[in-house]
């Protein structure tokens, strides 16, 4: 006997350009609500109302020294629903973001970019663009550059740490 069977394959297709997450779905949004490892607390740069800052850490093997991801608080699909306040905090806070990147890790200057195909939730990348990239490895390469600085969450862990100090004493 046939029975109606909830369709669960029918989203499928909404993961497509037109995608738009709600913060139930958000992946940033649940990480949010829960209460932060002290791995997670370490890493994180800079926080306000409305932003979260934080290292990147691949934690099943070496992290790229100098990866930072900054996302808005609040649940945002797309750059152009941001708030004045929230776009004109982001720009600021990449400015600072970028700056403290340089001083603390010798970065030559920063890429700055934002593709938000993984999670539909305002954030940005700020990466440390280390002097004598290799052409084939600059871009979205970077981190595989043989001579990159890279570490554990030791490391990732100190950076964090000097990062979060200058923004504090920027202030
Ligand atoms: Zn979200």
């Amino acid at each position: 006997m046939n029975v109606s069977r909830v369709d669960v394959g029918s989203d499928k297709g909404s993961m497509g350009t037109n995608f738009v997450s709600t913060e139930l779905s958000c992946l940033f949004c649940q990480e949010q609500a829960r209460e932060r490892t002290s791995s997670e607390e370490g890493r994180i740069i800079y926080e306000d109302e409305l932003f979260v800052a934080s290292h990147r850490l691949d934690e099943s093997e070496l992290s790229y020294l100098g990866l930072i991801l900054i996302r808005t608080k609040r649940h945002v699909n797309d750059l152009g629903e941001l708030s004045d306040a929230e776009a004109e905090g982001l720009g600021r806070l990449i400015q600072r973001v970028g700056k403290a990147l340089k001083v603390t890790t010798g970065a030559a200057w920063t890429y700055c970019y934002s593709f938000l195909e993984g999670v539909r939730h305002v954030h940005v990348f700020v990466t440390a663009r280390y002097p004598n990239v290799p052409k084939e490895y600059v871009r979205l390469d970077i981190a595989k550059w043989p001579a990159a600085p890279m570490g554990r969450e030791k490391e990732v862990s100190e950076l964090s740490s000097r990062i979060r100090t200058m923004l504090r004493e920027e202030n």
